[in-house]
């Protein structure tokens, strides 16, 4: 079983606001759109507002996370995930994955409108139902994997948190701080069940 988190907010910025971006932030932006170009990009001078949480979600969808999810996530031998120093928030990592895990964007309704011809990013990725694995897709049970699509408009860049079965419990155990909702990931081949779900 995969479980989807849904993380608290932390009250803070990466690199500025759903439409604008703090240039001091250093973030590439796309000559077309005005939009950032890397979703995954780190600020240096980045400033956490809560530093109770664990694991926190910025408003423009970085994922912040602390010393004690980390050694976690190390104790249980993961791999997939980067943790990015943040020199003004000793403690605390920003996140990033190395290998995504694969959605079917089409089971869970999900739209993605507006393409930019200059970066190639559509500037509107909105909508989901129950969150449905694409067929083949796999993640072992310790381990917690982005979605390969982020969801939001303009600078917002929300990846979706899927985690193992064995880190989630983990997790719990451990009364980590900042994780808001844990809900179950369908397979592929239940999605002919997922409507009668939603309806009952
Ligand atoms: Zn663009």
């Amino acid at each position: 079983m995969l479980y989807h988190l849904s993380l608290k907010g932390n009250d803070s910025h990466m690199i500025g606001s759903c439409d604008e971006v703090d240039p001091s932030s250093g973030v590439p932006t796309c000559s077309t759109c005005g939009y950032r170009t890397d979703p995954d990009f780190t600020n240096p001078g980045f400033r956490l507002r809560r530093r109770r949480l664990d694991l926190s979600c910025c408003y423009d969808g970085a994922v912040i996370v602390s010393d004690r999810f980390r050694a976690l996530h190390a104790s249980l031998g993961g791999r997939n995930l980067r943790f990015v120093d943040l020199p003004k928030a000793p403690g605390f990592y920003h996140l990033t994955c190395v290998t995504p895990v694969a959605l079917d964007y089409a089971a869970m309704g999900t739209q993605c409108l507006r393409l930019c011809a200059g970066c190639g990013r559509h500037l509107d990725v909105v909508g989901r139902g129950t969150i449905v694995l694409a067929r083949g897709a796999s993640l072992a049970d310790h381990e917690l994997a982005f979605s390969d699509r982020y969801f939001g408009s303009h600078n917002e860049a929300i990846p979706l948190l899927i985690c193992g079965e064995r880190l989630a419990k983990a997790l719990a155990e451990a009364g980590v701080a900042g994780i808001d909702t844990c809900e179950p990931v369908i397979r592929q081949d239940a999605v002919g069940t997922v409507d009668g779900l939603e309806s009952s």
